[in-house]
């Protein structure tokens, strides 16, 4: 079955599809995106997803390429096209086609807009044996709120972390406080049972799944605390774990070698994962 892809107006063969050379995302990193998961043919929180999406755009001065009706439909049509049963869309708008120069073009171009699919296996709610973080210092800027395609540190991150033999990094800014993973955020279960994970800010990405877990800790009356966490205070911690539109809620059974409470997946994180996959199973299917 061919896989397809959206670009700029057009559905074509994943394969095929390309953009032109002197598109700003290409040369700059000029653009945004977003990745929205789908469990079951079901698109997981997608209101808060294109807002966010919308914020970027905004913060970066870049139009909607579409209407935000017409955005839904494409997602729609290309999960149909693709089939997509587990999976993620991704969708990235870039500020357009123009003679490189780094200032914004001076005559309107048209942002691009390209949407893809992947898909995955089920995430299911038994959350295994748990994963292992590295940490490493924060070296990106200072609008980490922005999801924009500007990505190489958390590339580095993210490489440095597999070479390690980790899932995940951990990024620590200048005071040895961890922002969050370099494509996850990042929360603790403390000694106290205090759930804790960092506010949101300038300096990381305020993450949809983040924020639907913290909805989902209220209806079962946890109490979290959103504030800055050390890396000797999650070294000590009871429990650890990261959430993303990707990785749903994993635990994190080990931060640089050395284990997180008895280095098993722990009691509060194996309940919030199968929280979310309940929550992620409501909604209308799409395909
Ligand atoms: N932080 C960063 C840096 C990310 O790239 C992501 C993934 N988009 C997240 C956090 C988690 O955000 P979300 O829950 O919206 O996927």
């Amino acid at each position: 079955m061919a896989r397809y892809a959206y670009v700029n107006g057009r559905y074509v063969e994943h394969r095929e599809a390309s953009v032109h050379i002197e598109d700003r995302g290409y040369q700059l990193a000029d653009g945004v995106y977003e990745v929205v998961g789908v469990r079951d043919g079901k698109l997981i929180d997608e209101k808060p997803h294109i807002d966010r999406l919308d914020r970027s755009l905004k913060e970066l001065r870049i139009d909607w390429p579409v209407s935000r009706n017409t955005l839904g439909f494409i997602i729609r049509e290309l999960m149909r096209k693709n089939r997509l049963r587990d999976g993620l869309v991704y969708m990235q708008v870039t500020r357009g086609v123009s003679r490189r120069d780094h200032g914004f073009p001076t005559t309107p171009v048209k942002p691009a807009l390209v949407l893809t699919t992947k898909a995955t296996k089920h995430i299911v709610a038994d959350a295994g044996s748990g994963v292992a973080v590295k940490s490493m210092p924060d070296i990106r800027w200072e609008r980490c709120d922005i999801k924009t395609v500007a990505l190489l540190p958390n590339v580095l991150a993210k490489q440095a972390a597999r070479e390690a033999g980790a899932y995940e990094a951990w990024l620590l800014d200048d005071k040895g406080c961890i922002t969050e993973g370099a494509s996850t955020n990042a929360w603790i279960v403390t000694q106290d049972g205090e759930l804790v994970t960092r506010q949101t800010d300038n300096g990381i990405l305020s993450g949809i799944t983040r924020s639907s877990l913290k909805t989902i800790c209220n209806s079962l009356q946890l109490k979290l605390v959103e504030r800055p966490f050390s890396l000797e205070e999650a070294k000590k911690a009871k429990e650890a774990f990261i959430t993303s539109a990707t990785s749903f809620v994993t635990p994190v059974v080990k931060i640089d070698g050395e284990k997180v409470g008895d280095g098993k997946v722990g009691a509060t994180a194996r309940r919030l994962r199968e929280e979310y996959v309940r929550f992620s199973e409501a909604g209308e299917a799409v395909t």
